[in-house]
């Protein structure tokens, strides 16, 4: 089924709460109505623009969308087991990512209980290839079948075809925005424990006989609740910033400006990864600057985690949460020589 509408307000479509608009919403609930969705997106949006939302939990939107949301609405998964203890998971794109999360972690399968509590739909998971306390959501997707808006077909690209990396995705490269639509993704979890534990505060269970996938999901919760602002009560759109990644040459050169600011090099948070650049978190560069709990106009640096940026008022708009992004971007590049880049989706 296909519903349609016009100019409709997208507060309740945004876990940032921005009073935006757009002029037209195509929605749809089975894949087979994907050909159909788009056709009459096509045909409605004329030079304005087409884009896609899940949950609209990783995207800011403008004052006015002049195009066709899609959206699409596919509930629903089904589960075969594939032997060894392994399940293979078909799960509609419109699907609450957490829903699945609480279901699979109660069903007593490894593999999703990490990402629990992460706002948003399996379809944006699959894009953002979201994450959370060292597990990605890329890991666990066996493939994704999609409508190809380009070729006028269905495909299932394969996990190797996805091309997943930190907060990227094959659906991130230039030439493909919005080429493809997410319909279904196929997902393996497994009966056989392997839990993740290497974060912080997840390492206390480490070792803890009879531990099961649900109780990984209620300590992540319980980390998630206490540093986190809550989407019913706060604007916000996750973590606002991508931890930049920088060459070993960079890293040596970040080094010698930190030690020239007095701060001791040992206590600056840094992972090495493999090929030897290194990855700095954001938070701590912003932190640094100064910015943690501080407001400007309308819109706000979360008090409990600096990557976050929030609707401070409830009445922010998209210009007053650029501005924001814009001033801290300039104070790290001034202050560190880090340009930090947006992880959020801007429309
Ligand atoms: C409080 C809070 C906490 C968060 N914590 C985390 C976290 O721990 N880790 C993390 O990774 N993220 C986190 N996020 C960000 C966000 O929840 C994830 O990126 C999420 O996966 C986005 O899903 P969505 O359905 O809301 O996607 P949307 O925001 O709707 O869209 C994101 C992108 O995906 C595209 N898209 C969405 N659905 C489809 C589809 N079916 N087909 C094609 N393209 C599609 C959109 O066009 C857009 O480009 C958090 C957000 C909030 C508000």
């Amino acid at each position: 089924m296909i519903h349609t509408r016009e100019k409709i307000g997208l507060r309740p479509y945004n876990t940032m709460r921005l009073n935006s608009r757009c002029a037209n919403w195509v929605e749809f609930d089975a894949p087979e109505d994907a050909p159909a969705a788009s056709a009459l997106a096509e045909s409605i949006s004329g030079e304005n623009g087409i884009a896609i939302i899940g949950g609209g939990s990783n995207i800011i939107f403008g004052e006015a969308y002049p195009g066709v949301l899609i959206h699409p609405a596919i509930m629903g998964w089904d589960a075969v087991a594939l032997g060894g203890g392994e399940m293979e998971v078909v799960v509609g794109a419109g699907v609450v990512l957490d829903d699945l999360v609480a279901n699979i972690c109660a069903a007593g399968l490894w593999g999703l209980e990490n990402l629990s509590g992460i706002p948003g739909t399996v379809g944006g998971a699959a894009v953002q290839c979201a994450g959370a306390y060292g597990v990605e959501f890329g890991e666990c997707v066996k493939y994704v079948k999609v409508w190809d808006r380009v070729e006028n077909k269905f495909l299932t690209l394969s996990h190797d075809e996805l091309d997943y990396g930190y907060r990227y995705s094959v659906f991130k490269h230039p030439e493909n925005s919005g080429r493809y639509i997410v319909l279904q993704v196929a997902i393996t979890v497994s009966k056989n424990s392997e839990p993740k534990l290497e974060y912080g505060p997840l390492k206390k269970l480490a070792g803890k006989s009879g531990l099961t996938p649900v109780d990984v999901r209620n300590e992540v919760l319980e980390i998630r609740d206490s540093k986190l602002p809550r989407t019913d009560e706060t604007g916000s759109a996750g973590s606002y910033f991508k931890n930049p990644v920088v060459s070993s040459t960079e890293w040596d050169a970040f080094c010698e400006r930190v030690k020239g600011m007095g701060i001791d090099i040992e206590s600056v948070p840094h992972f090495i990864l493999n090929g030897g650049s290194v990855k700095i978190p954001a938070a701590w560069l912003i932190d640094k600057c100064g910015w943690k709990g501080r407001t400007l106009g309308n819109a706000g640096v979360w008090h409990k985690q600096p990557l976050i940026l929030i609707n401070a008022t409830g009445n922010a708009t998209s210009d007053d949460i650029l501005a924001l992004e814009k001033a801290i971007v300039a104070d790290v590049q001034q202050r560190f020589g880090i340009g930090l880049k947006p992880e959020v989706v801007r429309l």
